[in-house]
């Protein structure tokens, strides 16, 4: 959901620092850019046309022709980051559009001409990819999202509101902070707060952003929307309300937004409403309240500032060991040193990298099982050896507990019918999901012994438990090691 590709793009070039001189051919330089844009631009038209030419031949899209063109675009997405960051610290872009255009000291023009390489790379590669992704998702030719500009727009629309949150912190930290309070900085937990701070407050206003990014209306009143109510007050669910999320029928998917009850919405594809059944889109509509009633969101706050509060102490307690291992031995004046610094840093980059996403992807996986094991109670009528099942509105009120088979098999079927209707592979790996097939043999194991589950339940609170000890251990030794080194 979040656009990834452009947070590590506005990281390459405002987070690391730039060459700030403009290069000394500023024509070549720019024909190199121009040349860079728009071999990604040839390479995302040449997959899109490919694959609806495949498509075209055979008259569906068998699993081959999907698995390249997932691959392909994941491909593009990481060439165009290679490039921007080519473009950015090999060719000086910035030096360009500071020194030799004259932009530095403009409000935002210049960091938007910073950004403009990677924005319209991302647009053509969009542009391309779009003909590759009607054909995959086999929409009718009448269809109103076969419109380039709309797609696109959306698109756009989409990624920049997304990114409206890391733009406002970056302007709260730099110009507001900094001006009211210029000591503030020098504070040993500074850092620490800030970021609790504003990740609370962006997690809080998050459903403005969500409103933003997306055209939604909410869900007209009739039996659905009556249906959906019932099992919010069955789990003591409040949100603002219910929306109907526009997408073109491009998109089956639905999301849970917001951490404060009084400003919260769930959010329901218009083709997840017109492709599932009643039950399933109730399924659904469980597993993002689970999300909420497991209390998901603010652990993930909390699991991300822990890490990145650990990650600046652990360097801080680094830096000095190595000050002072470098006190105790002679080091060769001519080493090249700026080598083995690019070495290490890049190594540590790469441990903490993999760390991250060996231990995130867990959690995550763990916590989506939850809020899937939620979506089936939600449609169960609580009698562990159904059928006979009953449907949920002839016991209104009953609060939600256990899990039946026939309530885990509508969840399991409305799970499939996402991926297929969203043409992804059932075994197709996922790293904050799990595959949809490792979910459904879950399930599948759960509705054959419901007694399971509270055994399952008490696993995800120990692996919770345990993360949340190990974190705030780990940042118990980083913050001694830090006052020993400060001491010392
Ligand atoms: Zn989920
Ligand atoms: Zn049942």
């Amino acid at each position: 959901m979040i656009p990834i590709p452009l947070l590590i793009a506005l990281l390459l070039a405002f987070g690391v620092e730039a060459p700030a001189d403009p290069p000394g051919d500023v024509p070549r330089a720019l024909a190199k850019v121009v040349a860079a844009v728009a071999a990604v631009a040839a390479s995302a038209f040449a997959l899109g046309l490919w694959t609806a030419w495949k498509v075209r031949r055979r008259g569906y899209a068998g699993s081959r022709v999907r698995r390249t063109f997932g691959i392909g675009s994941r491909l593009i997405a990481l060439g165009s980051l290679v490039a921007y960051g080519w473009i950015v610290h090999g060719w000086g872009w910035p030096g360009i559009v500071l020194d030799a255009w004259g932009w530095r000291g403009s409000i935002l023009v210049d960091d938007a001409l910073i950004v403009a390489p990677f924005l319209a790379m991302q647009l053509l590669a969009w542009w391309g990819a779009f003909y590759g992704e009607r054909a995959v998702l086999g929409l009718p030719a009448a269809h109103a999202g076969r419109r380039v500009l709309r797609h696109l727009y959306l698109k756009e629309r989409q990624s920049l509101a997304l990114i409206l949150p890391i733009v406002a912190i970056f302007v709260a930290r730099n110009d507001v902070i900094d001006r009211l309070w210029p000591a503030w900085r020098s504070e040993p937990w500074a850092e620490a707060a800030e970021l609790a701070v504003l990740g609370s407050l962006v997690l809080a206003a998050s459903p403005l952003f969500i409103r933003l990014a997306w055209p939604t209306r909410p869900l007209a009143d009739g039996p659905l929307r009556r249906r959906l109510e019932e099992i919010a007050r069955r789990s003591g669910f409040r949100c603002t309300d219910i929306l109907v999320w526009d997408t073109d029928r491009m998109v089956v998917n639905a999301c849970v937004t917001g951490v404060l009850p009084g400003f919260r919405y769930v959010l329901l594809s218009d083709a997840l409403i017109d492709g599932l059944t009643p039950a399933e889109i109730a399924a659904v509509f469980g597993h993002e309240v689970g999300h909420v009633a497991h209390r998901h969101l603010p652990y993930f706050l909390f699991f991300l500032v822990g890490f990145i509060v650990l990650l600046t102490a652990a360097s801080d307690a680094f830096a000095g060991l190595e000050s002072w291992l470098a006190g105790l031995t002679i080091v060769d004046p001519e080493s090249p040193t700026a080598w083995r610094d690019a070495v290490e840093g890049l190594a540590v980059a790469a441990c903490v990298g993999a760390l991250f996403w060996a231990v995130f992807g867990a959690l995550s996986r763990r916590f989506e099982r939850q809020a899937d094991v939620y979506g089936c109670k939600a449609v169960s009528c609580g009698s562990p050896d159904c059928p006979p099942h009953f449907d949920l509105d002839d016991e209104a009120g009953r609060p939600i507990r256990t899990v039946c088979p026939v309530g885990v098999r509508i969840f399991a079927d409305a799970l499939a019918a996402v991926a297929r209707r969203n043409g992804i592979p059932a075994d197709a790996r996922s790293w904050r999901h799990g595959s949809i097939a490792s979910r459904i043999g879950f399930l599948a194991d759960l509705a054959e012994s419901p007694a399971r589950e509270p055994a399952f339940q008490r696993q995800v609170r120990r692996f919770r438990l345990g993360l949340a000890a190990g974190l705030i251990a780990a940042l118990g030794v980083a913050g001694a090691a830090s006052w020993i080194g400060a001491i010392g």
